[in-house]
């Protein structure tokens, strides 16, 4: 049987915070807010795998009203996601993704990205798809004021 799920999540990019995208350090003058890392791929991954569960989303199980989560590492709450995942029975079969980012340019760091979700995911690097687009200028994303992240994931048992 398989299930597939979307995941999309946007964060606010400010001054005095580091970048992480798909758990790799992107050199940037701004980071993206938020209660964790903030990073929005990761972020993405995880609602897709839980909306492919039919079991809510990131939100639902880690609140960001919880101290506990406050400057978490994303690994974390993907790593209890896919344990949701696996406790359920499935496995990633493939995921598909879409970065949408003014600045800094994130194709350059695609490779580096993709490698980085072959460790924390499990599954060969040819089952993860990760793209990278701009808003062509065009509302908070192209004014750089914001990075947002598509995700969808097959999943069988
Ligand atoms: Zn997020």
């Amino acid at each position: 049987m398989y299930r597939i799920g979307l995941g999309y999540d946007i964060h606010r990019l400010v001054k005095n915070r580091k970048l992480f995208i798909g758990g790799v350090l992107i050199p940037s003058s701004r980071g993206l807010d938020g209660h964790s890392d903030a990073d929005v791929l990761i972020h993405s991954i995880c609602d897709s795998i839980l909306g492919a569960l039919g079991m809510g989303d990131i939100g639902t199980h880690f609140s960001n009203k919880n101290p506990k989560y406050k400057n978490k590492q994303s690994t974390y709450f993907l790593n209890k996601v896919m344990q949701m995942m696996r406790q359920e029975g499935y496995r990633i079969v493939n995921i598909d993704s879409t970065l949408i980012c003014e600045k800094p340019k994130l194709s350059r760091y695609r490779t580096r990205i993709r490698a980085s979700l072959e460790k924390k995911l499990k599954i060969p690097k040819e089952c993860i798809s990760i793209k990278a687009t701009t808003s062509e200028g065009l509302g908070v994303i192209g004014e750089g004021m914001a990075i947002a992240c598509k995700a969808i994931v097959l999943i069988g048992n």
